[in-house]
């Protein structure tokens, strides 16, 4: 594949937008970086929702131009927040695409404000397209936003991108209206998935569900429309977070951990609070691999790091209070005067701060029971010091597994294999960690966020410009 940001001006549309100001500020994730610099190289619009809401929808722009990048925000609805964001997109979408049809809400209300919602964007937006801009329309908020988009004549070449797992056929099969979700795809040129297994599982629904024929290695076509469906694993900005996990402010952070160690080793996770990344069956773990290695009881400590999310959805207070539960039980029941084994922390902390306590953390716990990606792996391994670098316990169910392969991969629905990860992580002798952890970082630093970006849009500009309809 080609490589190198490509000349076209970009039309960035995701659920939410980065703003210039804080990217420049250095404390925002990866994607945001990356983005942000395409839009400022080739210039381009970042379109979304401002977070606000307003009574009557207006369809009023806020739109703040820097450095040639314009970012314009809508305001939504109180009952488009409800319907679209807590609704189809958080409690029938998510849960649906993690696995957890036991969690997935199937409200009619809910299919209605998303399909309402993604016309408001499409009407918003489609004044700002212009006529030779790349469109890249970013995650599960979004699906049928090209099918609208080309409603309203939108001819460019336009891209989508699934932040998230695609599930199996027989999970999507119960959504209703399933069909009519996916063949919205089709709009679009180029369609992406962070892992082959996700874009497998894409393929079969399509080509058995709904007929579609594979045509080449990645071009598929359904009622004359054809799409390049490709692989492309997102990365973090491995040189800023390398940067980071260097500079005073982390080491500050290293410093206060290992002043409260005292000689402990340090577990860390770090995770939104979601039922996606399995932090009870973390819990449960940790608390196996203390039954099973008494003589390690006081001489490592857990920090879960784990910031609450969507609060509105009763799934995630449900969660939430399990998660408070376990952590006073664990610590009522293996406590001593001078030990508590979880650390259990409910905020958000600043990159370098999360990339020092990375660092002072001999091993990572990412053991999510599905994620797209996950990028706390990543950050972790390029947070490590080189002569002395932690070991990742990683979740053969993260997209991250793929590329991560020298972790210590384990089965997160296994209480006793993720206490043996534990045990080999922590007992690993330092050449070992050395070795795995070489492997890992050439990923990090090769198939970083840039590396990403570029794979996609290069993808994008090669699509065929539509005739027409
Ligand atoms: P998801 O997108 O599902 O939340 P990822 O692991 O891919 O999962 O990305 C999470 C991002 O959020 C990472 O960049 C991570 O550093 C950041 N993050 C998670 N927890 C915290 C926290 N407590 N403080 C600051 N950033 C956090």
């Amino acid at each position: 594949m080609e490589r190198g940001p490509v000349s076209s001006r970009l039309v960035v549309i995701s659920n939410r937008v980065a703003s210039p100001k804080a990217a420049s500020g250095g404390n925002q994730g990866g994607l945001a970086v990356a983005l942000l610099a395409a839009l400022r190289e080739n210039g381009g619009v970042w379109f979304g929702w401002s977070g606000e809401t307003i009574d009557t929808f207006t369809g009023e722009m806020d739109r703040v131009e820097e450095g040639g990048v314009t970012t314009a925000t809508i305001d939504l609805e109180p009952q488009d927040i409800d319907e679209y964001y807590n609704g189809f997109a958080n409690r029938t979408l998510w849960p649906l695409f993690h696995d957890r049809i036991d969690l997935t809400e199937f409200e009619r209300d809910y299919e209605g404000g998303y399909v309402r919602v993604n016309r408001r964007f499409a009407d918003t937006v489609h004044p700002l397209i212009g006529e030779d801009d790349l469109v890249w329309v970013h995650d599960y908020h979004l699906i049928p936003l090209g099918r609208e988009l080309r409603r309203r004549g939108v001819e460019n070449r336009m891209g989508f991108f699934l932040h998230i797992p695609w599930p199996q056929s027989r999970i999507l099969l119960s959504l209703p209206h399933h069909e009519e979700l996916v063949r919205s795809l089709f709009e679009y040129d180029v369609v992406g998935f962070h892992t082959q297994d996700w874009l497998d599982a894409f393929r079969e629904y399509v080509v058995r569900q709904l007929g579609a024929e594979i045509e080449a290695d990645c071009v598929i076509r359904l009622d004359g429309h054809a799409i390049r469906a490709i692989v492309a694993p997102i990365g973090i900005d491995a040189g800023e977070f390398e940067e980071a996990a260097a500079g005073t402010r982390a080491r500050f952070a290293r410093d206060r951990m290992h002043m409260t160690l005292t000689g402990r080793q340090l577990l860390v996770g770090v995770d939104r609070l979601d039922y996606s990344k399995g932090l009870p069956e973390r819990f449960l773990s940790y608390e196996r691999f203390l039954v099973r290695n008494p003589d390690l009881q006081g001489l490592v400590s857990f920090l879960q790091i784990a910031p609450p999310s969507r609060e509105k959805v009763d799934t995630y207070q449900e969660i939430r209070a399990q998660l408070d539960s376990l952590s006073g039980r664990i610590n009522g029941e293996y406590s001593d005067i001078d030990w508590v084994p979880v650390r259990y922390v409910n905020r958000g902390y600043q990159r370098e701060e999360l990339a020092g306590i990375y660092r002072a953390a001999r091993v990572a716990l990412v053991t999510p029971l599905r994620d797209g990606m996950n990028l706390v792996a990543k950050e972790y391994v390029a947070a490590q010091d080189p002569d002395d670098p932690g070991v990742l316990v990683l979740s053969m169910f993260a997209g991250a597994a793929a590329q991560l392969t020298d972790a210590v991969i384990v089965n997160p629905f296994s209480a006793d294999e993720v206490a043996d990860g534990i045990a080999e992580a922590l007992a690993m002798p330092r050449e070992e960690r050395i070795r795995r952890w070489r492997a890992l970082i050439e990923n990090v630093r090769r198939e970083d966020v840039f590396w990403w970006r570029d794979l996609f849009l290069n993808a994008l500009q090669k699509a065929d410009v539509r005739e027409p309809a």
